[in-house]
């Protein structure tokens, strides 16, 4: 990973900056999750969302973003179905967006998807805010043991690839 000059002033305190309290790894799997999501197809309706799921030696085991085989695709569900036949109790889930609990385009929901695959850990730049449907994943997954760990320094960062999404908002597709 790269290493920039820390404390840049912008909301995002740069790769390699530092943040207390914060392991390093953790803030570059989360940007790498917050960049993906810039390639996800545009929405008016569904949040742009990447994911990245690294194992517990600090490798990529699969990477995903919404939209990115079929519309109703998410993110964590893209990534999670590449690794389908990976053991995942040591892996961890960087996500730029919290997983959902509810959804309409499809049975199961991102929180129910990790829950099931017994992934121990995931960390999020932000709460999913109640545009399309209500949050609740972090706390879902957090009753059913899951360790949720949010870094706030990321969330201007994950949120600005969603800022069209507070202009001219539509119905519930997610
Ligand atoms: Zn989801």
């Amino acid at each position: 990973m790269s290493r920039l000059t820390p404390g840049n002033g912008s909301p995002d305190p740069g790769e390699g900056a530092l943040v207390p309290g914060q392991p390093d790894a953790d803030l570059h799997w989360l940007r790498q999750a917050i960049e993906l999501s810039r390639r996800c197809p545009p929405s008016a309706s569904a949040f742009s969302v990447g994911a990245v799921l690294v194992s517990d030696e600090g490798a990529v085991i699969a990477t995903g973003y919404s939209r990115e085989l079929d519309p109703k695709d998410h993110a964590e569900e893209v990534a999670l179905a590449r690794a389908a036949a990976v053991a995942l109790s040591g892996a961890t889930m960087y996500s730029s967006l919290e997983p959902c609990l509810h959804r309409a385009s499809r049975p199961r929901s991102c929180a129910e998807l990790i829950i099931e695959a017994g992934i121990g850990r995931v960390v999020i730049a932000w709460l999913e805010p109640p545009l399309f449907a209500a949050g609740g994943g972090a706390a879902a997954l957090r009753r059913a043991g899951v360790t949720v760990d949010e870094i706030p320094w990321l969330a201007e960062l994950a949120r600005s690839v969603n800022a069209h999404l507070w202009r001219g908002l539509t119905p519930n597709q997610n």
